[in-house]
């Protein structure tokens, strides 16, 4: 069995890394939430006072921060743990971040003699609790499949897109359109409950027809109609409306600097935006149902 060093214990994080104990790999973690690292003390991790601590002994690294800002300064600078981490240990990231974070990541651990793959995960919350998540990996064919003892515990698929920085360009992709597809399937429902429409028979009939999609199957996002969802739970938990507005800002900033066309994405974006400044911004994505709420005079 492994040892590994998680860092980062939220929504994803937590449940990942409890899986990988549920499979007798030995776990260090590590949070600033001193109420998420007990969590995990709870399921059987071994709680670190730093990150720096956690990794002594690690042969994989893990990594589920929020952004690229808290991938870079938890691995480098000064404070940074790049220089700490044992030389055997190979390091995976799993936050959503820029490709470019990802890439020069990977060049700078390599100088510290380190081996990187940027593995961003689509499966949501659910799919970390289960198991079932698919890791979407960038970097050396051999160290992907080297992370398969512990990717293989928490997710279902480990896909290879191609070198450092890939996966995450493969993931930035699909969540533009997942916020394509949220957006687009709550205007679908609640024009159709504006014409009088139950919200569960006009999905049932959805899913049989051509507007079928992940949202509707899966994380329905008008309430009461799918359970365990967060839709169905005031919007709480889940994927943060500002974690898919950050999403698509990283969308928009690879598109512009390959020159893709994305007019969708660019309005998504701005919807997410608005959602965001009207309160949303610690809501499921899904709450993006309320934003087209029928305007009545
Ligand atoms: P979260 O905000 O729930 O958790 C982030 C955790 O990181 C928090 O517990 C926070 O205390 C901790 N943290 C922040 N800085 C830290 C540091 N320097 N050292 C140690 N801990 C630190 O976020 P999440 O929903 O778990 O998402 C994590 C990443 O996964 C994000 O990049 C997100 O875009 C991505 N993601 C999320 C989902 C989802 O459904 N929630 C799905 C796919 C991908």
């Amino acid at each position: 069995m492994a040892q590994v060093a998680f860092i980062g214990l939220g929504n994803m994080g937590g449940p990942m890394a409890a899986n990988l104990i549920k499979a007798n790999h030995q776990v260090s973690v590590f949070d600033l939430s001193e109420e998420a690292m007990q969590a995990l003390v709870k399921e059987g991790a071994t709680a670190a006072p730093s990150a720096a601590e956690a990794v002594k002994d690690a042969d994989f690294v893990i990594s589920m921060l929020p952004a690229s800002q808290h991938v870079e300064s938890l691995y480098l600078g000064d404070k940074g743990i790049a220089s700490v981490i044992p030389k055997k240990a190979l390091v995976i990231d799993s936050s959503t971040v820029s490709a470019d974070c990802a890439r020069d990541l990977a060049e700078q651990l390599n100088e510290h003699g380190l081996r990187f793959i940027d593995a961003p995960v689509s499966g949501g919350v659910a799919g970390a609790k289960s198991g079932t998540l698919t890791f979407i990996c960038g970097g050396d064919a051999a160290d992907i499949e080297e992370a398969k003892v512990v990717l293989g515990v928490m997710g279902k698929n480990v896909l290879r897109a191609g070198e450092h920085g890939a996966g995450q360009v493969a993931k930035i992709c699909n969540n533009m359109l997942l916020a394509v597809l949220m957006a687009g399937t709550s205007e679908a429902l609640q024009l159709g409950r504006a014409n009088g429409l139950d919200a569960k028979v006009l999905s049932d009939i959805m899913l049989q027809s051509s507007g079928r999609n992940w949202t509707l199957e899966v994380y329905n996002p008008c309430p009461d109609v799918l359970e365990n969802v967060p839709s169905s739970n005031q919007y709480e938990g889940g994927f943060l409306v500002d974690l898919m507005a950050k999403d698509l800002g990283l969308a928009m900033d690879t598109a512009g600097a390959a020159g893709a066309a994305t007019p969708m994405g660019e309005r998504v974006q701005q919807l997410y935006k608005e959602h965001s400044e009207a309160g949303y911004g610690k809501k499921d994505f899904s709450s993006i149902f309320n934003y087209f709420e029928p305007k009545r005079t």
